[in-house]
């Protein structure tokens, strides 16, 4: 039992609207989508924040990006284009802590973030 909520969603425990899934990553819908295509895609194994990633961790870090392109062609937002974004810490707004990549589209989103 643990009590980091993206490790629960990992494990089967607390359900998602699943996008795709690998062994070492899973991909779903965000509960509270900002665009009308707000996907999130989390390592199976618990990274913190992507300050805490190692040098070990670099090939999850790869598939993670590689799955997110992935997802937005699937979402079928690759061709008019999205935002994939790692948020770090609190000053970058990270609110989970168990590293994942946001992956927005479907609207054209403005820069620099607020
Ligand atoms: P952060 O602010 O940490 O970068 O992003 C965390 C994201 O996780 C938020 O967009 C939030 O809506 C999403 N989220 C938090 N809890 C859940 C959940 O239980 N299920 C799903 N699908 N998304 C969640
Ligand atoms: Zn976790």
């Amino acid at each position: 039992m643990t009590d980091c909520i993206f490790c629960r969603i990992a494990a089967g425990e607390i359900p998602v609207k699943t996008i795709l899934e690998t062994d070492s990553l899973l991909a779903f819908h965000d509960l509270n989508p900002v665009a009308p295509h707000h996907a999130l895609v989390i390592p199976r194994r618990h990274i913190a924040t992507l300050d805490a990633a190692t040098p070990e961790d670099a090939d999850v870090l790869g598939e993670l990006l590689l799955a997110g392109a992935e997802v937005a062609r699937l979402l079928g937002c690759a061709e008019t284009g999205y935002r994939s974004v790692i948020n770090c810490n609190q000053d970058g707004g990270q609110s989970v802590y168990h590293l994942h990549l946001h992956i927005i589209g479907g609207r054209a989103l403005s820069w620099p973030p607020g």
